[in-house]
């Protein structure tokens, strides 16, 4: 899987089909691996997925994995936020408490 990298060029996009999948901004990613503030966890319940990749676009840490048979998500770097969650049309993504 391909680790969150901060891109410094980062320009304004000029509508949303030109945003780019995942961590641009310096403020909000996870350069390193979670230290452990994350209160929620996102738990995928892959029976009802309809691979829409909603939550792949979506998620600010660019670390759900879409490379296997099921998406996994990468919880060294994801901080919690739970996007992934909201966007999902299924309603397969529940966020726990850690
Ligand atoms: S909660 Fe979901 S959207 Fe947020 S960082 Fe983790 S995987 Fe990405
Ligand atoms: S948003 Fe939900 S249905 Fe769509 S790919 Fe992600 S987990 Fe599957």
């Amino acid at each position: 899987m391909i680790k969150p990298v901060w891109n410094k060029d980062y320009k304004e996009p000029a509508g949303w089909n030109d945003v780019t999948i995942g961590s641009n901004h310096g403020v909000g990613i996870l350069p390193t691996v979670n230290s452990g503030f994350r209160t929620l966890t996102p738990k995928i319940e892959n029976t009802n997925c309809i691979k829409c990749m909603l939550c792949w676009v979506f998620c600010p840490e660019g670390c759900i994995d879409k490379t296997g048979e099921a998406l996994k998500i990468d919880l060294d770097y994801c901080k919690g936020c739970g996007i992934c969650a909201e966007e999902c049309p299924k309603k397969c993504i529940e966020m726990v408490k850690e």
